[in-house]
């Protein structure tokens, strides 16, 4: 006997670790890894948002697509042992383990890792979308038996409009607002809803679109790998002249400051969130609810198209859905807080 489980252990709260054999996977940890445990400790990174993106600043091996690492390094982060992977990828661990990358929608290069090993199959989610938008693939269930899934919106009050209205309702807006002389400001996450807006105001508008530095090092990212958007940076000549003119639709990741503009200039401010469907947002004269998640019922309809025999909740709004997944009967796991502590997922099941 080598003294380890043949089943998958979790273990962990803030870094949810996986161990097969002895093989051991962070998938998306909050904080940087130190020391890894083990030469065979890997970390894979599921897409550039900053609340998973922990481990760059960690010497531990890693995973994350080349979109991922284009985008952390075009802010500045720096991406030590990491290797790329592509959507698609299967990928030999140690110990028979293998792992398979598998597209999550969310935002460009945003995927899902699936761990194979011992006949078993346990998926982590990452932040995943399964409605396909004008730049991404909406991502699919994994049939799986141990499922990592996250639960942003696993409230029953999240639930979205289609994307299409969405797309028409910004456009709409944005017209009226330009037409009656106002500049629309949008405020928005400067990776992957931004560039879904360009894209939005690219296809049914024809306007110019400005956005502040920190958009513009995203998109141009998004440019470099074939997706075909067209927006000016605020802080260049032409976009200082574009600004200057007026007429001009402008989108930053910042909180929209008036005295960056003309003073002749009107705007009309928005956001676009799925937040906006359960918090009223005062502050600005126009919400849309244009999520990069799942809201509750695609949530569900994950869990119930994957089949799995435990769910563990990885972030969000967890103690709401586990309450309504334990009443329709899911098995939910709990990982273990410490080595000493490591769960057989099979314990729970
Ligand atoms: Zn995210």
């Amino acid at each position: 006997m080598s003294g380890f489980s043949t089943d998958f252990q979790l273990v962990g709260s803030k870094n949810v670790t996986v161990i097969a054999g002895r093989q051991r996977i962070l998938f998306d940890p909050q904080k940087p890894p130190r020391n890894p445990a083990s030469r065979q400790s890997v970390a894979c990174v599921s897409h550039a948002h900053s609340d998973h993106t922990a481990a760059f600043a960690s010497s531990i091996d890693k995973y994350a697509t080349k979109v991922t690492l284009d985008i952390h390094q075009a802010l500045g982060g720096k991406t030590p042992k990491s290797q790329p992977v592509n959507l698609g990828d299967r990928i030999s661990l140690s110990d028979g383990v293998d792992l398979h990358v598998h597209p999550a929608g969310h935002m460009l290069g945003a995927c899902q890792f699936a761990v194979e090993w011992n006949g078993r199959r346990l998926v982590y989610t990452g932040d995943f979308n399964p409605s396909s938008t004008l730049i991404t693939e909406g991502a699919k269930p994994i049939p799986c038996d141990i499922l990592l899934i996250e639960a942003t919106y696993g409230r029953p009050d999240a639930v979205f409009p289609p994307r299409e209205s969405v797309y028409a309702e910004i456009a709409e807006w944005t017209s009226s607002s330009l037409k009656s002389g106002k500049i629309p400001a949008f405020q928005v996450y400067a990776k992957g809803k931004a560039q879904e807006l360009i894209c939005i105001l690219n296809k049914y508008l024809v306007v110019p679109v400005v956005v502040d530095s920190t958009v513009a090092k995203v998109s141009d990212v998004y440019v470099q790998h074939g997706v075909p958007l067209k927006y000016t940076a605020a802080d260049t000549s032409t976009g200082k002249e574009k600004i200057r003119k007026g007429g001009f639709v402008y989108i930053s990741s910042k909180k929209f400051n008036r005295r960056l503009f003309p003073s002749g200039h009107r705007f009309v401010r928005a956001r676009a969130t799925g937040w906006s469907k359960i918090f009223p947002m005062k502050s600005v004269d126009k919400a849309f609810t244009l999520s990069a998640h799942a809201d509750f019922q695609q949530l569900l309809d994950y869990v119930g198209e994957a089949e799995p025999e435990a769910v563990f909740l990885t972030c969000g709004d967890t103690t709401t859905f586990r309450a309504v997944l334990k009443k329709i009967g899911v098995k939910i796991v709990n990982a273990g807080r410490g080595t000493k502590q490591q769960m057989r997922l099979s314990d729970f099941i």
